[in-house]
């Protein structure tokens, strides 16, 4: 067997161990994690050896030269980091796969510090005894919603099953049947029901429910009126759905509570900017909602968390119940939210502080002056093998939320006779960072809606690889 020959050619994990460059990777790099690169190195030769065909044995490299100079490349795969920072391009803002909302400067600030530090999270200093954890947004959520109470959990999921797990378990909850939506990653309205231990009670049709439906179905075991904010869909043409005021003046009379998912929850009248209407928090408490949820890392433009609004009386149980404990936020989280609620104090400013309020409500001027400078240098770099040019397009609120809206905006494209759309969007995602964007016809496109500052500098230097490799 001329196999032995070439096995018999591998080298020991200690010769490579010896090599130059090796020794150098030992600063870099855990030794441990060197060794074992090495061994892995080495069984795959192994591995070839034994199973490659005759002719192609003698173009197996396999000193331990060429081991050494493979080992980098393996280390730098290993050991890079597996959630890394990416450049969004796409013009989505809450874009649910590149992580929804990216948090300001102050919250960014919050999070540092409080991942770095021991903090009050259950620490009243005043007292110098035990604090709840709840206490740090709750004030917040209060001043800016005009709620009773408020609290926070792990995400808007967790608040829904919590909130139906207090109020509803073992007993009916009552919601339209245009109302039973799924939001996505498996999140169903009637299966969280399910888990929850509240029992669904489907009223009206997908497209018609009146309030006569639901008042139909209150009996004996009710012991809520669920309203689910159709987020991600809408149903257009023949339909009917009661008010907020129909609904919450349903509950009053017959002495249920009612609750509300609004999905998104913003805080903010975005149609003032010229955007879609949607929902306000503080209209559903206005109206008399006993118990409201929403996304923190939504159109709220913070971290990952639930928020739960409302009644003292419901919010004070759900506080107390044993789930509570299994979906609580982190102080990283809370930091992180308290900082982006305190910049909603002020309505006027909120909207160039929050990142995703800012990009949503970014002037269409500004955007056109952005991509125009973005296009001219790309073209400066790329030169005639390229076409560059910008164009109007639309770029998309994203995470479910106002699926309709349609944001005005002027994207970069960019083509090219030397590679396809589809190698250069590959190139453009395996950059360091990598760089995501959305692909038109023959074209990529750049939306400068969701490119942060400074990220230009970046996507220019990807381009001028592209370029090299062209050649
Ligand atoms: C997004 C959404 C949820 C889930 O919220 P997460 O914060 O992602 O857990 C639940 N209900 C509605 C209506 C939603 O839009």
């Amino acid at each position: 067997m001329s196999r032995n020959k070439y096995l018999r050619q591998l080298p020991k994990v200690d010769e490579v161990l010896d090599q130059e460059g090796v020794k150098e990777l030992n600063v870099a790099y855990p030794r441990p994690l060197i060794v074992d690169g090495i061994r892995q190195l080495i069984e795959e030769r192994r591995r070839m050896i034994l199973t490659l065909p005759d002719s192609e044995l003698g173009d197996l490299e396999l000193s331990a030269p060429s081991i050494a100079s493979d080992l980098e490349r393996w280390l730098k795969k290993q050991y890079a980091p597996s959630l890394k920072r990416v450049i969004n391009a796409t013009g989505v803002v809450i874009h649910t796969n590149l992580g929804r909302s990216i948090l300001s400067d102050e919250a960014t600030k919050a999070v540092v510090n409080a991942a770095s530090g021991y903090s009050n999270l259950e620490f009243d200093l005043e007292a110098g005894a035990r604090g709840s954890r709840h206490s740090h947004i709750e004030s917040l959520l209060v001043r800016i919603t005009g709620a009773e109470a408020g609290m926070v959990v792990n995400n808007n999921a967790s608040a829904v099953f919590l909130a139906l797990s207090t109020l509803a378990s073992g007993k009916e909850a009552i919601v339209s049947r245009g109302q039973l939506v799924e939001i996505g990653g498996s999140f169903r309205i009637p299966d969280v029901m399910r888990q929850s231990g509240a029992i669904l009670r489907e009223v009206g049709t997908t497209n018609k429910t009146y309030i006569s439906d639901y008042a139909a179905a209150v009996g004996e075991n009710t012991a809520l009126i669920l309203r689910v904010h159709q987020s991600n869909f809408r149903i257009v043409g023949f339909t009917h759905e009661p008010t907020l005021d129909e609904m919450v003046g349903l509950s009053r009379e017959k002495g249920i509570p009612i609750m509300e998912d609004l999905g998104s929850g913003v805080l903010v009248d975005l149609s003032k900017y010229g955007i879609t209407y949607e929902p306000t928090v503080q209209e559903s408490v206005k109206a008399g909602v006993d118990v409201i949820t929403f996304s923190g890392d939504k159109l709220l433009g913070g971290p990952q968390a639930g928020l739960v609004v409302g009644k003292a009386e419901f919010i004070n149980r759900m506080k107390k119940h044993p789930l509570a404990r299994a979906v609580r936020v982190d102080k990283m989280t809370l930091a992180a939210l308290e900082a982006t609620l305190r910049e909603y104090l002020d309505e006027e400013t909120v909207c160039k502080k929050n990142p995703t309020l800012r990009m949503i409500t970014m002037p269409a001027e500004e955007l056109e002056s952005r991509a125009i400078k973005i296009a001219g240098e790309l073209s400066r770099i790329l030169g005639n093998d390229f076409t560059v040019c910008t164009e109007p397009e639309i770029s998309r609120v994203g995470g479910g939320s106002l699926p309709l809206a349609e944001l005005k905006t002027t994207a970069v494209s960019v083509k090219s006779s030397l590679a396809t759309v589809n190698e250069i969007e590959e190139f453009l995602r395996g950059n360091e960072p990598p760089i995501i964007v959305r692909i038109k016809e023959d074209a990529v496109l750049l939306d400068p809606r969701t490119i942060q500052e400074g990220e230009e500098l970046q996507i220019f230097s990807a381009f001028e690889k592209i370029k090299a490799r062209c050649r």
